[in-house]
């Protein structure tokens, strides 16, 4: 089973999103960014995708099941950045800011 990856920062200005952080976003690639971020650089447009983006669930700490869990299922622990330059993302974020992630 894959496991939904928990990014431990937003890509865009690299705060730290823990895994219990309510102020995190993610689209369908995974692509992590906090709200402010997604509210207002990206206009809830993901730069690397194009698509929207949605709360992150909140991974329980506990097993409560055998092998899910924090305990069993860590947060990811590589840092990510954006690789588009703030020209690019302000383009794709104008091409598709008004199209419903529905009809994209
Ligand atoms: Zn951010
Ligand atoms: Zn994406």
């Amino acid at each position: 089973m894959s496991v939904l990856e928990l990014r431990p920062n937003c890509e865009a200005c690299d705060r730290d999103l823990p895994p219990a952080s309510a102020e995190a976003r993610i689209c369908s690639y995974e692509c992590t960014f906090c709200s402010d971020c997604v509210a207002t650089l990206l206009q809830n447009v993901c730069p690397n995708c194009g698509g929207g983006f949605v709360p992150r669930p909140i991974r329980p700490v506990a097993a409560y099941r055998e092998g899910t869990g924090l305990v069993n299922d860590p947060p990811g622990t590589r840092r990510r950045s954006l690789s588009y330059s703030a020209e690019e993302i302000a383009d794709l974020v104008a091409r598709l800011r008004a199209v419903d992630p529905a009809d994209r």
